[in-house]
């Protein structure tokens, strides 16, 4: 047995499913996950000392690789000095100084200590703020574990065959209203019928829960529209495309100014942090300046804020990095053979075993998910380690070296072939 073998023993025993998250374990393709030792710029090695180039980042966080040597040096001085307060600090100010910065839309921003919080706070924000109870999601999009928006939400859910989730009043989900992704026809109906109750549209502008797939030409400016139109607010639910797809976020990259904006994952640097932001007269209606209650006693953690603002830091000086992703995973997707239909946005992207184009749940779903695992674990055998779903994406960093890229490309010229 291996010592990844044995420690998943060991966990299944203490931990339910052995993982501290669902999406962690390999049910849908078989096999036991490699328990991780270390990473190093581009790669991790497991217990069993084997080496990958790791295209998982962390599930999106670590933009720059593993072991950052701005970001340490950054968490070094955070320990020199203390790792939690619960008060305010001048770095937890500089950090949201940064992200205002990046992202024009975020006029005022709330730091909390995941996506999970960032889209939780979000939407009660938003109905506080519209006085309204509607939410309206996109089937495949996932916004975090938040009881409301556990309906019909991507990856996880999806490759477990969980249909909904169990724990979840009725009730709860009777305040979503779940659409198809990508349209517009969609939205305009939802809105002629009730309109009125509607308090935001939650988006992921890129979609990477469901694989990546992006939004169709003018789709997003269609979002913008029909919701200032009704009074509802836009939610752009940036938790993985903020500073991946640019540094200001798809909203960035596609020129749409949303209300709210939630983040995540980047802005932690590899610990763990969120964030949601936006218009000031929104964002002002949050505890203790207005009656929307919201809080945390982590909540802007010295360590997880140190991490974060090098990551923004680095991003703010080296604006080419976006360049480099581009390159790297567009290399890194032209590998992929007919009869395999890739979706890429800046540095993520996604193999969908399947011809046809992949532009919401309903088309992602028709991939033969039996072919992607074995792809999946021939990729892992010969060194790379992908998200162990076909509703992923991959991401690049800009540790990803050029000979990175051209091991990975030999490797999946094998692997799409098992
Ligand atoms: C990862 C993710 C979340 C949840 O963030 P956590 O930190 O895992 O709670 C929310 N929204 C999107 C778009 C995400 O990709």
């Amino acid at each position: 047995m291996t010592k990844s073998e044995t420690l998943f023993r060991r966990a299944q025993e203490i931990i339910p499913g052995g993982v501290n998250s669902p999406v962690r374990a390999f049910r849908s393709v078989g096999g036991t996950p490699p328990f991780i030792a270390r990473g190093e710029g581009s790669h991790i090695f497991d217990a069993d000392g084997r080496e990958y180039i790791d295209y998982v980042c962390s599930w999106g966080p670590l933009l720059l690789g593993h072991r950052h040597p701005e970001i340490l040096a950054a968490l070094e001085r955070a320990l020199a000095i203390g790792t939690s307060f619960g008060a305010p600090t001048e770095q937890e100010v500089a950090l949201a100084e940064a992200i205002c910065r990046a992202v024009p839309s975020i006029e005022m921003v709330r730091l909390v200590n995941s996506g999970t919080e960032a889209t939780m706070s979000a939407i009660r924000l938003a109905r506080g703020f519209t006085g309204r109870d509607l939410i309206v999601k996109f089937e495949g999009c996932y916004h975090g574990h938040v009881d409301s928006l556990l309906v019909k939400a991507g990856s996880g859910v999806a490759t477990l065959c969980i249909p909904e989730t169990q724990g979840v009043p009725k009730a709860f989900c009777d305040t979503t209203l779940a659409l198809p992704y990508n349209s517009v026809e969609a939205v305009e109906q939802a809105f002629r019928a009730r309109g009125n109750e509607i308090a935001a549209v939650i988006v992921e502008p890129v979609a990477g829960n469901m694989g990546c797939v992006p939004p169709r030409a003018g789709y997003l400016e269609a979002l913008r529209e029909i919701t200032a139109r009704h009074g509802a607010l836009l939610i752009f639910d940036e938790v993985m495309t903020g500073f991946r797809v640019a540094f200001g976020g798809a909203q960035e990259r596609f020129g749409i100014r949303p209300d709210l904006t939630t983040l995540g994952k980047i802005i932690g640097g590899g610990l763990p942090v969120g964030a949601y932001g936006g218009r000031r007269e929104i964002m002002s209606r949050i505890a203790p300046a207005g009656p929307i209650y919201q809080a945390g006693t982590l909540s802007g953690n010295p360590l997880a804020v140190a991490a974060g603002l090098a990551m923004l830091r680095h991003l703010e000086a080296h604006p080419e990095v976006y360049q480099q992703l581009e390159t790297r995973a567009a290399e890194l997707c032209a590998a992929a053979p007919p009869g395999v239909t890739v979706n890429r946005v800046g540095s993520m992207f996604t193999f969908f075993f399947t011809d046809g184009p992949v532009t919401d749940y309903e088309s992602a779903k028709r991939s033969d998910t039996a072919r992607f695992g074995r792809f999946f674990r021939a990729m892992l055998e010969r060194g790379v380690y992908l998200a162990p779903s076909q509703f992923e994406a991959a991401f690049v960093s800009a540790a990803h070296t050029e000979e990175d890229v051209r091991k990975t490309t030999a490797a999946a010229k094998e692997a799409f072939r098992v």
